[in-house]
């Protein structure tokens, strides 16, 4: 019998990244609650935190050895792990000899740790020589990144939690933190009851439980976000309600976003919202004269057509009222995954190298050839998620690896991406579960360790890096991502480059995380003094954290400086455009999608155990009793929801919670639960020119009774 014991790591779910104390005996999980000295969370878990041990404590669904197909109709068969790799490896090497480097894309998760991204990333840049590795974060927060590049100069957040404390109107634009970020929703509640006066503006169609609890509630038309931080702007400049000497000093292009408001005065913004102007009025002074304005934002601006046009006409407000670089106040987005920003860090997508170094830039791919080892960085620009399984459909990509992420039920034009894995020559799917949707068009499963068995890193939503370590041996024939990587590297290595340096000599995750840091010096996110043994006695700390330093840095551009060249930040005008698809006579409804308070995601994990459907024990379509009345439907009805795209049946729920002309449904629900994969079915696969992220939020649709 083994001594109980008690491990310290980090929640597996949103980018709150909550530390978690890990119980376990003879092997099992036993327990989980939170970390009393983690800064994130100091000790809170939500239900999802709290029923990690349940999820962790039956093997049940888990792919336990690796398998193959002989051929595609046949069934998984067991093989050996050394039979799988040798596979692995010599029809990718085969795939990159016959059509070149970019007929493979891997395709990965901001669930990884940022050591299994790290290998990954080297694999497809260093070694096959493609920039075709995108990952579920184009999903989650590429919109934010772009904003944040194009308007202060580098990717990452300026603000931290702290500022939740400080801030004295909060504006939560496109986010149910109640749901989606529920420990930072907590702490923003409890700084509210210890400063009364504290103002909350929340944007969201929906009256959700956040909308419910603000003080001014935007029930804005889907999609019309840019519109309305466009009239506030207008109105600011209208009132003088400015600050001059953060315009002057530390900005440039003011004029152009002046001269380009000047089209959407309030009357004319609030009518394209369907809210009222004396309500954006309201909220345009709350937050230009609140001492500290902090806005926290999600999936509802970034998962849109122009979602990057939404985070910059918000960051535009911060800019034109100095609300950024202090206590309390600045944009501040909320990740959605648990590790989205640490593979930004490494480079882990199609759009950017490591250290947050661009493709487009040769000194930048130079560098990290050079530190590789390697004779060449592909300039080639990769391809992102959409256009990835695009590719594989239209047979520009030959072969495909995927891991930690389920596409077959999270990307929109679900019937388009089946197409695509079914055209594939070879689909690798690296994954801890074997019933997932996407393991049905596997050729090859590996089998990979999950939540309690890895051991890593992981970046959340404040820029922290966190240890996320094992409490248990994964399952089975289970192994860690980045050691499965490497061992199929190696063995192409072996067959594209025979006799050059081994580019994945990695026998720990420590030895990783080191060459990633070491990547980092002299770059924005600087982690040169931060390593295991830091981690270690002091606890998760925040980047940039270079050598020479004692703590990482907290808020960033405090000075006034940005990171652009100019050290300006950059005033950008967007002018609103309108959903991708509109809604018509044929398709009348706008449909926005969602999470649940306790499910996550696919529902791999969460789907497993019966108190995560206590809130809401089944799927459905959620719409306002004035437009069931009208078509003569009623509550628990079967009803059709269909797009141009496709078509799902879902029971009906009458609620006044999402308004007339709206539909809503959860993203979670996948094939297990349904005779679809889900409400992406549904969902089209127009994508932000700039980020490249789907607009998940909002499908036109027709409803009709099943
Ligand atoms: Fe996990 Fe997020 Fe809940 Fe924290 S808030 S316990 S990180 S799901």
């Amino acid at each position: 019998m083994g001594e109980p014991r008690t491990t310290a790591s980090t929640c597996c779910y949103c980018g709150v990244g909550c530390g978690v104390l890990i119980d376990s005996e003879d092997g099992r999980i036993t327990g989980v609650r939170g970390d009393p000295d983690h800064p994130a969370n100091a000790g809170r878990l939500c239900s999802k935190g709290l029923s990690l041990a349940q999820t962790a404590q039956s093997d049940a669904g888990r792919a336990l050895r690796p398998a193959w197909r002989p051929r595609r109709e046949a069934p998984l068969a067991p093989v050996d792990w050394d039979t799988a790799l040798d596979h692995v490896a010599a029809r990718l090497a085969d795939v990159v000899r016959r059509h070149g480097p970019d007929a493979v894309a891997f395709y990965v998760s901001g669930q990884l740790l940022t050591e299994d991204y790290y290998v990954f990333n080297k694999l497809a840049k260093g070694l096959v020589g493609t920039n075709n590795i995108d990952t579920n974060s184009r999903l989650c927060m590429s919109s934010a990144v772009t904003g944040y590049k194009l308007s202060l100069g580098a990717d990452g957040p300026p603000t931290c939690y702290e500022d939740l404390d400080h801030a004295d109107t909060v504006l939560i634009a496109g986010s149910n933190m109640a749901y989606a970020h529920p420990v930072l929703y907590r702490r923003l509640e409890a700084a509210r009851e210890a400063r009364p006066g504290t103002r909350w503006i929340v944007v969201d169609p929906r009256r959700t439980d956040t909308a419910a609890m603000a003080d001014l509630h935007l029930p804005i038309q889907p999609g019309t976000d840019v519109a309305l931080f466009n009239g506030m702007l207008h109105h600011l400049i209208w009132e003088g309600w400015l600050d001059p000497d953060h315009i002057a000093g530390s900005t440039e292009g003011f004029d152009a976003v002046k001269r380009m408001v000047r089209d959407t005065p309030p009357s004319v913004a609030a009518a394209l919202c369907g809210i009222r102007e004396r309500d954006l009025c309201q909220a345009a002074e709350w937050f230009a004269r609140s001492p500290a304005t902090l806005s926290l934002y999600c999936m509802g601006l970034n998962q849109s057509s122009h979602g990057t046009d939404k985070n910059l006409a918000l960051i535009n407000l911060h800019l034109a009222t100095g609300q950024i670089g202090r206590a309390g106040a600045g944009p501040f987005s909320l990740t959605g995954q648990p590790n989205a920003m640490g593979g930004r860090e490494v480079g882990g997508m199609a759009t950017m190298l490591a250290a947050h170094r661009d493709i487009a830039s040769q000194t930048d791919r130079a560098e990290v050839a050079a530190f590789w080892g390697v004779d060449a960085v592909s300039d080639r620009p990769g391809l992102a998620a959409v256009d990835m399984f695009q590719a594989l459909e239209t047979g520009k990509v030959k072969a495909i690896w995927i891991a930690c992420t389920n596409p077959a039920h999270s990307l929109p034009d679900l019937a388009a991406v089946r197409r695509a894995l079914r055209r594939a020559e070879l689909v690798v799917v690296q994954e801890a579960y074997a019933d997932t949707d996407t393991v049905a068009y596997a050729d090859v499963l590996l089998p990979a360790s999950s939540w309690g068995e890895k051991d890593g890193t992981v970046t959340n939503s404040e820029r922290r890096i966190s240890r996320v370590r094992p409490a248990v041996a994964p399952p089975g024939q289970a192994r860690a991502d980045w050691r499965i990587v490497a061992e199929v590297g190696r063995r192409m290595q072996a067959l594209l480059r025979p006799g050059t340096p081994d580019l994945f000599p990695y026998r720990t995750p420590r030895e990783i995380f080191d060459e990633h840091r070491a990547l980092t010096r002299g770059r924005d996110l600087d982690i040169g003094g931060l390593d295991y043994e830091l981690l270690e006695t002091r606890g998760p700390q925040q980047w940039p954290f270079p050598a020479g330093q004692a703590t990482g840095l907290a808020r960033r551009y405090a000075d006034g400086r940005y990171a652009t060249a100019s050290g300006r930040a950059r005033f950008q005008p967007v002018p609103y455009r309108p959903v991708a698809v509109a809604t018509s006579a044929r398709h009348p409804f706008h449909l926005t999608t969602g999470r649940l308070r306790d499910q996550w995601h696919g529902m791999s994990r969460t789907g497993r155990i019966a108190q995560a459907f206590s809130h809401a024990p089944d799927p459905t379509l959620d719409m306002h009793p004035a437009d069931a009345s009208r078509r003569g439907l009623a509550d628990g009805d079967l009803v059709r929801v269909a797009s141009r795209d496709g078509a799902m049946v879902l029971p009906l729920r009458l609620t006044e919670d999402v308004p007339p002309g709206s539909l809503f449904a959860a993203m979670h629900w996948n094939a297990q639960f349904l005779n679809s994969g889900g409400i992406n079915e549904v969902c089209n696969a127009a994508v932000d020119d700039k980020s490249f992220q789907p607009e998940l939020k909002h499908s036109a649709v027709r409803v009709e009774k099943a």
